[in-house]
């Protein structure tokens, strides 16, 4: 994690930072899942990287294939399936007959200028929620 107290050049990008992150180059997930063995908190598994150096290395290790496949056998994420869900359920609760009938009456009985600025919000939602 990081850890402010060293100055120093960046290992990846090499800037000199009054302030660098300790970085474990072989992420401890790697050690936690089985996929290397040894320790993560062995000195030499240690590097010091500026913040933007530390936070796109991090990203591309969540991103990998290999973090996806260990996401998905432990808690399904990720998956197709999981995200026509998510979708299915944004949907279920913003387009439901019973809500768009509510909107609808409410809409019906505000003056014209009131029915556009709803009418632009249904839109955004509809925007976020379908297509
Ligand atoms: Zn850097």
């Amino acid at each position: 994690m990081a850890d402010h107290t060293i100055s120093g050049d960046c290992a990846i990008c090499g800037i000199y930072r009054y302030s660098l992150h300790r970085d474990h180059i072989v992420p401890r997930w790697k050690f936690k899942y089985g996929l290397v063995e040894g320790d993560p908190t062995d000195p030499a598994n240690f590097q010091y990287l500026c913040a933007n150096c530390h936070e796109d290395k991090t990203r591309e290790e969540f991103l990998s294939d290999e973090y996806r496949r260990i996401a998905v056998a432990r808690v399904g994420l990720y998956t197709d399936e999981y995200r026509e869900r998510q979708r299915q359920d944004r949907l279920g609760k913003q387009h439901t007959s019973e809500a768009r009938a509510k909107i609808g009456a409410y809409a019906r009985n505000r003056p014209p200028e009131v029915r556009e600025k709803l009418r632009q919000g249904a839109l955004k939602q509809h925007r976020g929620g379908i297509v």
